[in-house]
This record gives structure tokens, C-alpha cells and sequence, in this order.
């Protein structure tokens, strides 16, 4: 030990020479600075991500067309649901209603009914059903090489799957824009449609969507 710390003293002043011989980078390993090629640091920019984009799947597509026309706010269909769902809202269709986005959503995403949609936080992939550890709000910090620690070399983490789905669209930074809470388990097994349209879940909340005629 004494030898140890003795030459570490020794080579401390001049640490900057031997950054190489410390660096062991995985192959085609992926860093967010550029890297300094003559002393082996990282600079302070970030690396240009804009060269590659990854194919997005068609069904990734769809589920962006579909929001767009009935989630958001400018949507044509936004106000016409919004109607419908403060129409279906405690009435004798919510359960039908309830049951039947539900077997769609099961079918699209494998829905797990927590009635707090968190799709569109995710690059509309489940966080429920795809994460393992049922993670909102960003990676576990456990992956290895883009792969789940809970199913290694079997199934990739969903950010990194979600991320590629958005690098696609130059949108990756969403995945930080903002924070996504604890899934709201008073919501569990409603219908997040009409928990969305009348202002009770978290998207909702995020955009400034409070219940009809209360805005
Ligand atoms: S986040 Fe919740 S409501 Fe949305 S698909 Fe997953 S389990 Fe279903």
C-alpha cells in the first residue's frame, strides 16, 4: 500500500501525460463532449448529434399523427374529444368506454391500465410495461451498452429505444424539457383519455388543462 501511495504522489504532478494510458473507451462508445485529441480530455463542446438520425418506425409515426390531431391543444379533433369525454365522464359509457381504450391501448402498447398516461413522455412506448422498474422519469442509471440491467443483451432500455425514436425528429432533448411525476395511483384502472380531457392527470396538469369550464 505504502508503494501504492508513494508512487502516486510521485506521478500526481504530471497526471495530464498519462491520461492515455488510463482511458479504456468501449468501442464505438458514444460520449457527450468532444474528445481533446492531444491531451485525451474532453473539451467543453458538445458533440454535433445532428449528422444521424435513426429510422422511426411507422407505428411511431402514426402514434405522432394521432396525437397531434387529438391531444393537443390546436388539434382539429382536440375540442370535439374534449366534448366527448365531459359527455362520457360519469355516465353509464364511461365503463365501456374505459374497456375499450383500454384493449387498444393493450393491444398498441401494452397498456397496464395506470390511467395516468405517461405515453407521450416516453416517445409513446410504455414506461409501465416496457421498464422493468416501471421508470417515469428517465433511465435507472443501470443499462450497459443500451441494454436493460434487468434483461441484459435481451431487451433494450426503453430511453434508449425512445431516444432513438426521437433523434429521428431532432426532438431528443424532449426527453429532459421536463420533469414527469410519480404515476398518480388514485387514477389506477380509470380511463386516461378522460382523466387527460377533464384536467386530472399529470399531462393535463403540465400543459395548463384544467376540467371543462373551469379555464
Ligand atoms: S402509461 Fe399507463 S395508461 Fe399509458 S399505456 Fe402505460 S399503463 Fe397504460
Amino acid at each position: 500500500v505504502e508503494f501504492i501511495l508513494d508512487r502516486g504522489e510521485e506521478l500526481a504532478p504530471r497526471w495530464h501525460d498519462l491520461v492515455h494510458e488510463f482511458d479504456y473507451p468501449q468501442p464505438n462508445g458514444w460520449y457527450y463532449f468532444e474528445k481533446d485529441p492531444e491531451t485525451g480530455l474532453n473539451t467543453e463542446t458538445p458533440v454535433d448529434r445532428s449528422q444521424s438520425r435513426p429510422p422511426a418506425p411507422w407505428s411511431y409515426k402514426g402514434f405522432r399523427l394521432l396525437h397531434g390531431l387529438i391531444f393537443e391543444k390546436e388539434g382539429p379533433l382536440f375540442k370535439p374529444m374534449r366534448a366527448m369525454s365531459r359527455a362520457i365522464d360519469g355516465s353509464r359509457l364511461e365503463h365501456l368506454f374505459t374497456r375499450l381504450e383500454h384493449l387498444g391501448k393493450e393491444f398498441t402498447s401494452e397498456c397496464m391500465h395506470c390511467g395516468d398516461c405517461a405515453l407521450v413522455d416516453v416517445a409513446y412506448f410504455c414506461p409501465m410495461s416496457q421498464c422493468p422498474k416501471s421508470q417515469r422519469n428517465g433511465p435507472c442509471g443501470g443499462s450497459l451498452e443500451g441494454w436493460c440491467e434487468v434483461y441484459p443483451n435481451e431487451k433494450k432500455c426503453v430511453y434508449v429505444r425512445a431516444y432513438d425514436r426521437l433523434k429521428h425528429y431532432g426532438a431528443e432533448d424532449s426527453l429532459v424539457a421536463y420533469r414527469v411525476p410519480p404515476v398518480n395511483y388514485d387514477l389506477r384502472f380509470t380511463s386516461s383519455w378522460l382523466n387527460f380531457y377533464m384536467g386530472r392527470d399529470h399531462t393535463a396538469k403540465r400543459i395548463g388543462l384544467g376540467p371543462p369550464g373551469e379555464e
